[in-house]
């Protein structure tokens, strides 16, 4: 059977308080499976709360880091942080962070690197827009955000497949659309110098699709947004995973 990551981006949601409450909800959660990595990425200000009240199945990523140690990046939080908090895994390349605050790929590049380099797993993402989608160019789009990307990258990485179109949208890729993505974005990393650990699918990922999307045979798990911020929500989707491997 293989490995199976659920994650869940909780964006900028979610105080202190908030956070302490999902997590003491989710705690009466039995997750006996240790082929089942659950990670949560809430914002900076509630990583700490969230290693506090967390059950100890669950790991800690961040949605951002810059990619100097220190200095003058007004804003910006430095990797070093991040691993003084226990931040395991970090986002990067999120269509937000690409569309939204302009992040181009030589930057996106400079922060796997970074990530890498301090020991914090990088789970980075791609994804075609609507219009790039409209003009049958999404693999293009893809070829070109990895192969920037991940240039000279030679260790391990999580990839994310998040067509911008379905990210909030509450129109999620069908598992064919999905999987076929997939399964391009498998054959294209095989000969990279870099190692493709998992590849997740994200965008309108919710209880009532995510079954068919990690029965796929390249959908190594999700990265859900929306209905990550729900503890029912979560709680529904970590038991329909756990329940039918
Ligand atoms: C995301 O933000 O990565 C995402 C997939 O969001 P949503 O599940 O809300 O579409």
């Amino acid at each position: 059977m293989k490995k199976i990551v659920i994650a869940g981006n909780w964006k900028m949601n979610m105080t202190r308080k908030e956070t302490k409450e999902f997590m003491v909800r989710i705690s009466s959660f039995t997750m006996d499976r240790n082929d089942i990595d659950v990670i949560l990425f809430p914002p900076y200000t509630s990583i700490d709360s969230a290693q506090s009240f967390k059950p100890e199945w669950i790991k800690i990523g961040s949605q951002n880091l810059w990619y100097k140690d220190s200095g003058a990046f007004t804003g910006e939080i430095s990797p070093i942080f991040l691993k003084e908090l226990g931040v395991e895994y970090v986002l990067i390349g999120h269509s937000e962070r690409r569309h939204i605050l302009n992040e181009q790929d030589e930057i996106l590049n400079l922060k796997v690197k970074s990530a890498l380099q301090h020991d914090i797993i990088p789970i980075f993402c791609v994804g075609e827009r609507k219009e790039e989608n409209e003009k049958n160019i999404g693999k293009q789009v893809i070829k070109r955000q990895i192969e920037e990307g991940l240039k000279f990258i030679n260790q391990e990485v999580i990839l994310a497949y998040e067509p911008v179109w379905a990210i909030g949208t509450g129109r999620a890729a069908t598992p064919d659309i999905a999987e076929e993505m997939h399964s391009y974005i498998t054959q294209l990393t095989l000969e990279k110098p870099f190692t493709v650990k998992a590849i997740l699918y994200g965008g309108s990922v919710n209880p009532d699709n995510i079954s068919d999307l990690i029965a796929m045979p390249h959908i190594d798990g999700v990265l859900i947004g929306g209905a990550s911020l729900s503890s029912d929500k979560f709680l529904k989707m970590l038991d329909i995973v756990k329940k039918r491997r």
